[in-house]
């Protein structure tokens, strides 16, 4: 079973029109059911994904509306390892790779 981290982040629901916190799932840094808020550096261990000598990431995210239920996709972008935004995702976004994140810029 694939393990992930999670975002928590505050905004109005597209589907119910409530503000709601969201509950964002992504895979990036130490999988290991870490839980962030924005700003939070990202944790890195055992099992990894990604390098922290990537410099400026965004990854792939999906969240849950904890009132309707509704699913939304989003991006949380990475910057020296800091959780620097989340955003949603523009549906059929050609932004993603199978990764799960794409690499903009890195010390590698
Ligand atoms: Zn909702």
């Amino acid at each position: 079973m694939s393990r992930f981290n999670r975002i928590f982040f505050s905004h109005k629901c597209s589907e119910c029109k409530q503000a709601v916190t969201f509950n964002v799932q992504f895979r990036y840094g130490e999988l290991d059911d870490h839980s962030y808020t924005l700003g939070d550096r990202i944790k890195w261990g055992t099992n990894n994904k990604g390098d922290a000598r990537h410099s400026h990431v965004i990854v792939d995210g999906m969240g849950f509306c904890p009132k309707c239920r509704g699913t939304a996709g989003f991006i949380v972008k990475i910057h020296n390892n800091l959780i620097a935004d989340v955003s949603f995702s523009i549906p059929d976004s050609d932004d993603f790779e199978e990764s799960g994140y794409t690499i903009l810029e890195s010390f590698i």
